[in-house]
């Protein structure tokens, strides 16, 4: 599914790309546009929910420029039609590196909504209303967006930012695969219970996007789960393959390493 992609430029090294299906999300933009407001509508339209985007880049760099500083590669950031999705190398063990790459997302949202609040607040709350079609008008679209960006992430259903928080909190005390565990059930319950609200107040983007999310937290359990395996696999074989090596009074014994 995550095949079908189109690259765009690159952002401090990291390729931006766009799912096809975001081509779509645009038309429909576009149209609703077209339907509301005419040539201006649509202009309006196509515009908000580019700047939109701009915001989900900004969001993904927050996560990926921390990671870079912990020396995580990250390839490439996709723009799919329910966001943004930095790909990393690898997440790091150490729940504080977890941690702070995580929520750097979020901080951006809210640092945007920091810089664009004094711009708007005269205008919005004092002034006698905000004409759509201006460039406050644009700005008070931008703060909702990110106020709701920055707080949507903050949900704890792994592995959305506030599920990765969250696991990272339970791995400082917990073992990481159990830490891993707590996080995908909770965000499970969470998921399902979104799912279910999404079905019955006919939200079906709603329900699409935590069907997604549920998947991908299963996803990452399971790779979880097996790189644990493999690694006590390993221990195991290095402890026994230690009393077989020719021991010499002195010499260090013979350590094995797991492909990690
Ligand atoms: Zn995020």
């Amino acid at each position: 599914m995550l095949g079908w992609s189109i690259n765009l430029f690159r952002v401090f090294g990291i390729q931006l790309a766009v799912h096809a299906s975001f081509l779509l999300l645009l038309a429909y933009w576009a149209y609703q546009g077209w339907q509301e407001g005419g040539a201006v509508g649509m202009a309006w339209s196509v515009g908000l929910i580019v700047l939109f985007f701009v915001c989900v880049i900004l969001h993904e760099l927050g996560h990926s420029l921390t990671a870079r500083r912990y020396g995580i590669r990250v390839p490439r950031i996709m723009l799919l039609p329910i966001g943004g999705m930095a790909e990393f190398e690898r997440i790091p063990r150490q729940p504080r590196q977890e941690l702070l790459i995580t929520m750097a997302g979020p901080a951006v949202n809210f640092l945007l909504v920091a810089v664009l609040l004094p711009l708007v607040w005269r205008d919005y709350f004092h002034g006698d209303g905000v004409a759509t079609y201006s460039p406050v008008g644009v700005a008070v679209q931008l703060v909702y967006a990110n106020l709701i960006m920055g707080v949507f992430n903050l949900v704890p259903v792994f592995p959305m930012d506030g599920g990765r928080i969250f696991r990272a909190l339970l791995a400082m005390k917990l073992p990481y695969l159990r830490a891993t565990w707590w996080a995908v059930m909770v965000g499970r319950v969470l998921a399902v219970g979104f799912i279910a609200w999404g079905l019955y107040a006919d939200r079906v983007m709603l329900a699409v996007l935590f069907t997604f999310i549920l998947f991908a937290g299963n996803n990452e359990y399971q790779a979880a789960l097996r790189r644990e395996q493999e690694e006590a696999y390993w221990r195991e074989l290095a402890r026994q393959t230690v009393p077989i090596a020719p021991e010499k009074p002195g010499e260090p014994p013979l350590l094995m390493h797991g492909p990690n």
